[in-house]
């Protein structure tokens, strides 16, 4: 490439999608350059996935102490340690930061600690160290931020979910605010640890735009589990007596000691740059791109959680991957984000790939729809109240399977492994000639009729 530059690649932001296209891109024989602000790994790894979901692995041993009598084991009343779980959990995503640096060093990536803001469309100026870098490419890999929104009065008396894993105490009462992925998986890790939890949504159902069935059935399981009100919305939040007051839009007063807002995310795009060479953002305030992930301005590219495409790790992986390839690798070629797996780790755990219901009929017309709900084998012995529910979606003229919908124990890992049937385009008859694994949970799938 071009000797003009001082590097073919210019990535900002350590997260999955940069890392992820800057070590391919680098492979690729492409000199980068990688600026992270905060700490390598990104929301994902530091802030996300990785420690959530050590947090709910560590919320559902209270379901295994409860399912353990019915098998006959005396257990003394377990004690849970805030403290301990958050030295380990800190260890580890300190170890897996270790990871994601060498790895990038060790593909030839220079990392560089500041934070980067565009200049012009080949130019990045780094603000710690004050010296601007020439690049061929920019790639945007920047994420995204919680919002606090709305601005009640008292907001800042409010953590947001980075907020919880600073937090050195667990508290006594949670509220939290939101009905979306993070409010339900913090709401469940919160309840299941012990902490007094209320879980407050403005909407009448949960997790908006999943299958309704699903969504009703994990406010049913949710109520069991903590204080669920749904439909209501905080006015305003107080000190008071050494707690937080949450006043209710009935004029209900709430006292808890600590206020998590999970309203949604913002892409990072403040104090980029990017009024500078003209790239505009769209309604959500996320950066436009075409499906090669190429903004407005021929050499900037974005991917991840700023593009507003779907804020999911693996959608950015691939993102990321695919602008390296396509660029720097001579191999060019698209994510397809038509058909997208994932799992909300509420417990119970959701899993999801394809349409649900409504959506369905919308783009296929008739549509068969076969369900199964039953209590899980585990469950049975302890008598605890535990529901699985699975939902397969069939185009009646193709007989493809077009959505499955499942709630319950490792739904996620359900998903994962019938994902690949789906995105082959299976069909109703393949799941039905699929053999059961018995007994297990996933072979209803297959036993559907
Ligand atoms: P979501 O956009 O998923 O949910 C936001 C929630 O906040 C919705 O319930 C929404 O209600 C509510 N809300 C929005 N604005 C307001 C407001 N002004 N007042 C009251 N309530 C409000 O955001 P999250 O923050 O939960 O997660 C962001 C994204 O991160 C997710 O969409 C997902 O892509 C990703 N993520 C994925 C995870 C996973 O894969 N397991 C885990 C965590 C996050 P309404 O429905 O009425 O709009």
């Amino acid at each position: 490439m071009s000797e003009d530059f001082d590097v073919d690649l210019f990535v900002i932001g350590g997260g999955s999608g940069g890392v992820r296209a800057a070590r391919i891109a680098a492979g690729h024989g492409a000199r980068v350059m990688l600026a992270e602000e905060y700490r390598v790994g990104g929301t994902c790894v530091i802030r996300g996935c990785v420690p959530k979901k050590l947090m709910v692995y560590a919320g559902r041993f209270a379901d295994e102490f409860a399912d353990a009598a019915g098998f006959g084991w005396q257990i003394q009343p377990p004690r849970f340690d805030w403290a301990a779980l958050k030295a380990s959990r800190d260890a580890e995503v300190a170890r897996l930061e270790g990871i994601y640096g060498r790895n990038l060093a060790g593909s030839g990536v220079e990392v560089v600690a500041e934070r980067a803001v565009i200049e012009d469309p080949h130019t990045v100026r780094l603000l710690g160290s004050d010296r601007t870098v020439r690049a061929k490419f920019i790639l945007i890999a920047v994420g995204a931020s919680p919002v606090r929104e709305p601005l009640i009065p008292g907001a800042e008396l409010a953590i947001d979910s980075n907020g919880v894993f600073d937090l050195e105490t667990q508290p006594a009462r949670i509220l939290v605010v939101g009905g979306g992925y993070i409010a339900v998986e913090f709401a469940g890790v919160f309840a299941a640890l012990g902490t007094k939890t209320t879980l407050l949504h403005r909407g009448k159902t949960l997790l908006r735009g999943f299958d309704p069935e699903i969504a009703t059935a994990l406010g049913e399981a949710y109520a069991e589990r903590m204080d669920l009100r749904l439909g209501r919305t905080v006015e305003r939040l107080d000190r008071h007596d050494g707690a937080i007051r949450a006043t209710l839009d009935d004029g209900e007063h709430l006292d808890v000691d600590g206020v998590l807002v999970a309203t949604g995310r913002r892409p990072n795009v403040d104090g980029l740059g990017l009024d500078r060479v003209g790239i505009a953002l769209d309604a959500r305030g996320a950066i436009p791109v075409e499906a090669d992930s190429r903004t407005s301005v021929p050499s900037i590219y974005a991917v991840g959680d700023v593009t507003g495409r779907a804020a999911l790790t693996p959608i950015a992986i691939r993102e990321g991957h695919a602008f390296a390839d396509t660029v720097f690798g001579n191999k060019p070629w698209c994510v397809d984000h038509r058909l997208i797996a994932t799992a909300v780790f509420s417990t119970p755990e959701i899993g999801v790939i394809g349409h649900n219901e409504d959506v369905a009929r919308d783009c296929y017309g008739a549509v068969d729809v076969y369900k199964a709900a039953f209590r899980p084998m585990k469950a049975t012995l302890s008598g605890r109240n535990e529901r699985v529910i699975m939902k397969v979606l069939v185009e009646r003229a193709s007989d493809r399977v077009v959505g499955v919908h499942v709630m319950g124990p490792d739904a996620g890992e359900i998903i994962q492994a019938v994902g690949i049937a789906v995105t082959m385009g299976a069909t109703k008859a393949d799941f039905d000639r699929t053999i059961a694994v018995h007994p297990t949970l996933g072979e209803e799938l297959v036993t559907m009729r």
